[in-house]
């Protein structure tokens, strides 16, 4: 029927990384309910990431490698082309996040500290869709879909790695979005607020009352928040959106 509403992605290969948990997750069942075949990256969690393909069934399987690793990012790549032999989505989830404060006294520790944030959140995200975008070429096209945060625009007090790797990640959307549509492959970003989730849970706990006061919805995101998100961003309904930042954040944060 003409214009119908089509969120079908049947047909359609998708790539989660850090999809054995959190947002990923949701992100990996909620694709696989629109239809598309999805690879369940994981690194530590592989009980975890076995749960995930079985509660969505012959249209998932689960892919392990240490996205901070360039090697283990082409196994990856590799292993998704060789199994379904097309690759149309890459969500660049994984990431990590952990405190190291300007007035820590370890140096040593500040420097590893972004050192593996930038290797994971960005080196990792721009090596998978380097490597994606070599298979999206051939077959015509694809999308790149990036999970930056709110902490890109907003900056961080404790977690400046954090904030920084995921400025780097926002800017690499748009680098991909003016550099690669010639090739018919587009991008586009999320960037969720307080999501309650394990990364998420310590800072949550630890300073409720003033993160809910920040937020005019007065609740932290779901993981369906954000997924849903990255759904309509992988669908058939976005196709005109190139370089899109879509802030997740009930308003705690405008740019
Ligand atoms: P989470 O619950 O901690 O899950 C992180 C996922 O990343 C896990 O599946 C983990 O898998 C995977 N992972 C960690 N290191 C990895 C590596 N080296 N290689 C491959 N996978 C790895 O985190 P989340 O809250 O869902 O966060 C997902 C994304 O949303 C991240 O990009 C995060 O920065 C972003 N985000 C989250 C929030 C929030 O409030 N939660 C806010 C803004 C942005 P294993 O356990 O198998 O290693």
């Amino acid at each position: 029927m003409k214009g119908k509403t089509n969120l079908d992605l049947s047909g359609k290969v998708v790539l989660v990384t850090g999809a054995s948990r959190g947002i990923g997750r949701e992100t990996a069942v909620r694709l696989a309910a629109a239809g598309a075949r999805v690879a369940v990256n994981y690194c530590r969690s592989e009980p975890a990431a076995a749960e995930v393909v079985r509660e969505i069934g012959q249209q998932a399987f689960a892919v392990r490698a240490d996205v901070g690793e360039p090697g283990q990012v082409r196994a990856m790549i590799d292993e998704v082309v060789g199994r379904c032999g097309r690759l149309d989505v890459l969500v660049n989830n994984a990431a990590t996040f952990d405190l190291n404060p300007f007035d820590g006294d370890d140096y040593e520790r500040w420097q590893r500290g972004w050192r593996r944030t930038f290797e994971l959140n960005i080196f990792g995200a721009a090596n998978a869709a380097f490597l994606a975008m070599q298979v999206m070429r051939k077959q015509g096209g694809g999308r790149i879909i990036n999970v930056a945060s709110r902490a890109a625009f907003r900056g961080e007090t404790e977690f400046a790695d954090y904030g920084a790797s995921k400025a780097a990640l926002v800017n690499l959307t748009i680098s991909i979005a003016r550099g690669c549509a010639k090739d018919n492959i587009i991008s586009s970003c999320v960037a969720p607020g307080f999501i309650a989730t394990e990364m998420a849970q310590s800072e949550i706990d630890a300073h409720y009352d003033e993160i809910v006061g920040q937020i005019p919805l007065r609740r932290v995101g779901t993981v369906a928040d954000v997924a849903n998100v990255i759904v309509f961003l992988a669908s058939p309904l976005a196709d005109y959106l190139n370089g899109t930042i879509v802030d997740v954040n009930g308003g705690s944060w405008f740019h």
